[in-house]
């Protein structure tokens, strides 16, 4: 496994349209795998393909559920919605204030290239809305109702 670069605001391939996974095989595999490892090294709970600079609609989330690696999620329900601080390993030191919804239903394919439903609420839900955001090239910024900077 290896570590990748996170790309930071700026970059434009955080604003690109990433493009559907069509096999599921051990390269895609890989790519979860190291951005797991990105992930968990950056101390973050979400990491989109886009911010490591591969435009595939693949995202890793870990909100304390464990972890899930989901390829070419979709938001298949929403419901509630919920404003709350959020931030974003591409965009260090910024936070802001995003409404979200409360409860979502994503389909997706797992690693070994089957469908599934995964049901999440509150920082899981969040989690999984802005990683799926990333894959359409939309950051947080570009929803938050106020942006707060600060150190760290
Ligand atoms: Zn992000």
């Amino acid at each position: 496994m290896a570590l990748f670069r996170i790309v930071t605001l700026g970059d434009p391939v955080l604003r690109e349209k990433a493009k559907p996974v069509e096999k599921v095989n051990a390269a895609v595999r890989r790519l979860l795998d190291d951005m797991a490892e990105t992930m968990y090294d950056a101390r973050g709970i979400g990491l989109a393909a886009p911010q490591v600079g591969v435009t595939k609609r693949v995202i890793v989330v870990d909100a304390g559920q464990g972890l899930y690696q989901l390829i070419n999620p979709e938001i298949i329900e929403a419901q509630g919605t919920e404003t709350d601080r959020e931030g974003c390993l591409s965009i260090p030191g910024v936070w802001g204030e995003v409404s979200r919804a409360v409860q979502v239903t994503v389909r997706a394919l797992n690693r070994e290239g089957e469908t599934v439903e995964v049901e999440a609420e509150g920082l899981f839900a969040r989690a999984l809305q802005h990683e799926i955001d990333h894959l359409d090239g939309i950051l947080f910024i570009d929803r938050a109702l106020k942006i707060i900077r600060g150190g760290g």
